[in-house]
């Protein structure tokens, strides 16, 4: 192969010439061998100059005697600059050794096959050639020099190389699922002990009423648990497939925070976690799908609980900037190695130090996030001092394009919302309830009243005028929708901001509650931090 193309290389002359030599196996005159010999000695320079390979002869002490056209393009010395100096300009500092091994075996008459190793261009740049070296001896047989033959394998070496890492990718990635649904297995049985026991406790005769409802409560939240593990698989798998789509309305940021919060609230409370909040005062307005949004901020919330030891403060902040707002979840908790903060978005991703806690995750949680928030045209950073030392997650969103508020609006809006707190009329008829949230609300600075059924309700609302009334749907006399019409019908009513509370939170309850007049709805346990949240932005919104 090679003597073809270097024939062709030489044109019609060389390979008549060529033809001529061949055709003469045994020349009958000395002087016609002599010229014979000449000529194979031209055509094997021009064979060795067309090559693409470096074809390169040197002393047995390692100076470079020969250099042909393919030595000049593999390592960019031209033959001036290259006869006469050491082979050492081609050969790294580290492969030295390699060289004076290779003239070791060449001065022993041995020759050295194919190999692959790495040389030094003249500018620099590493070359990986495959090298072959053999001894070049005299008439009597003695070692005198040495050839190389070089082949530039950078190419192949390059697609070796992606072949390596499009391999370990795989491995990789095959690794990562099964110990993924290793983890999967784990954590959907998890929940499944505990509902087992409160099923079996509850079958067990003479169970109080409290230790029936502490055993359902127990259910509940692991079933929550569940299906929020559950939830979070098929939204990541709809992301990463493009076919989530996001039911976009006009919301106002507080009530995304205070949906957030609901659900965040029960983990929260378990952990005994301070949350303190610092929303703006003035409403802003987002074209968000409400609940997507709300699981962006539940799942950092979660988050922020769960790597965070008992006790421990977490803060919820939200401010505008420009056209956006910034929102953030900082926390008190174990925090992230530097190295491992750009890769916590990733799908699966998980610190060995979140994996040896007890509340475990898929590691899908955060990917989700991101996915989420920029299908919002949002963006999402986390930060953290280092281990122990916290961490927090900062979301991006713009708002919808600034309306300009009426000044006097916003003062009103403040009047109201301001130091004097709100009239407030909460309903329950589990009284443990009522005065417990009553509480609650007192110590957010509210005036508040109780009321235990809904023709009480209706008798205090009567002469209170309260702003707002949470009012719990399973009342004894009355239910709340119809309570909430009654309301509604009286002149004092009609301003007042109903809440309804109920434990159903399917989207026909939802309409329901809003067919009977009520301006919002909220799913037991509702906290102390949504109904504030909620409040503020109804009352806003009440005032302008
Ligand atoms: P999961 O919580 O299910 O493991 P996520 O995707 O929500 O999965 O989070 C990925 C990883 O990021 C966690 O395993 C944990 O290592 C780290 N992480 C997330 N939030 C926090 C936080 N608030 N504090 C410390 N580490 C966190």
């Amino acid at each position: 192969m090679e003597v073809d193309r270097s024939l062709k290389a030489h044109g019609g002359k060389s390979r008549a010439r060529m033809r001529k030599l061949t055709d003469k196996a045994t020349p009958a005159f000395p002087g016609e061998l002599e010229r014979a010999r000449v000529h194979e000695r031209a055509l094997l320079a021009a064979i060795v100059d067309s090559s693409d390979d470096a074809i390169v002869s040197k002393t047995l002490e390692g100076k470079i005697l020969s250099w042909n056209r393919g030595a000049t393009r593999i390592f960019g010395w031209e033959p001036h600059e290259a006869i006469g100096k050491p082979i050492t300009i081609i050969i790294p500092p580290e492969l030295h050794a390699e060289e004076r091994e290779i003239l070791r075996k060449l001065s022993r008459g041995e020759r050295i096959d194919h190999f692959d190793t790495v040389r030094v261009a003249k500018d620099g740049r590493r070359v990986a050639i495959s090298l072959t070296v053999s001894p070049v001896r005299d008439a009597e047989g003695r070692v005198i020099a040495a050839s190389k033959i070089a082949r530039d394998v950078s190419e192949r070496k390059l697609a070796e190389e992606k072949l390596r890492a499009s391999e370990e990718a795989l491995r990789l990635a095959d690794r990562r699922k099964d110990e993924f649904l290793a983890l999967l297995a784990h954590e959907l049985r998890n929940p499944l002990a505990p509902i087992r026991y409160a099923l079996a406790a509850n079958k067990k005769p003479g169970r109080s009423p409290e230790q029936c409802r502490q055993a359902d409560e127990i259910i509940e939240r692991q079933v929550a648990h569940m299906s929020r593990l559950l939830d979070d698989l098929l939204d990541i798998s709809r992301i990463t497939r493009g076919t989530l789509e996001l039911k976009r309305t006009r919301v106002e940021l507080t009530s995304v925070v205070g949906a957030a919060i609901e659900t965040a609230r029960p983990l929260l409370d378990e952990k005994h976690h301070t949350l303190v909040l610092d929303l703006p005062t003035q409403p802003l307005q987002l074209e968000a799908d409400v609940v997507r949004l709300a699981q962006v901020f539940s799942n950092l919330l979660i988050n922020a609980a769960k790597y965070t030891d008992p006790g421990g403060r977490i803060q919820l902040r939200a401010a505008r900037q420009d056209d956006d707002v910034i929102v953030s979840v900082s926390d008190s908790g174990i925090g992230i190695p530097a190295d491992l903060l750009p890769r916590v978005f990733n799908m699966f991703f998980q610190s060995h130090a979140a994996l040896a806690r007890a509340e475990g995750g898929l590691g899908v949680g955060l990917s989700l996030v991101r996915g989420l928030v920029r299908l919002h045209g949002g963006s999402v950073e986390a930060r953290s001092d280092g281990p122990g030392r916290g961490s927090e997650f900062t979301v991006r969103l713009p708002l919808v394009a600034a309306r300009h508020e009426p000044a006097d609006a916003v003062v009103e809006v403040e009047a109201l919302s301001g130091d004097a707190g709100l009239k407030l009329l909460v309903v329950d008829d589990n009284r443990d309830a009522a005065d417990t949230c009553a509480m609650l609300l007192e110590a957010s600075g509210h005036h508040v009243q109780t009321a235990y059924t809904g023709r009480q309700a209706l008798e205090l609302a009567r002469v209170f005028r309260p702003h707002a009334m949470l009012l719990d749907i399973g009342l004894p006399d009355m239910d709340g929708y119809k309570l909430a019409q009654q309301v509604r019908a009286t002149p004092w009513g009609r301003a007042a901001v109903l809440v309804a509370v109920t434990g159903w939170g399917q989207e026909q309850d939802r309409q329901r509650a809003v067919a009977a007049g009520f301006d919002q709805h909220l799913v037991k346990p509702i906290s102390a931090d949504t109904v504030e949240a909620l409040l503020q932005s109804l009352m806003r919104g009440t005032a302008a």
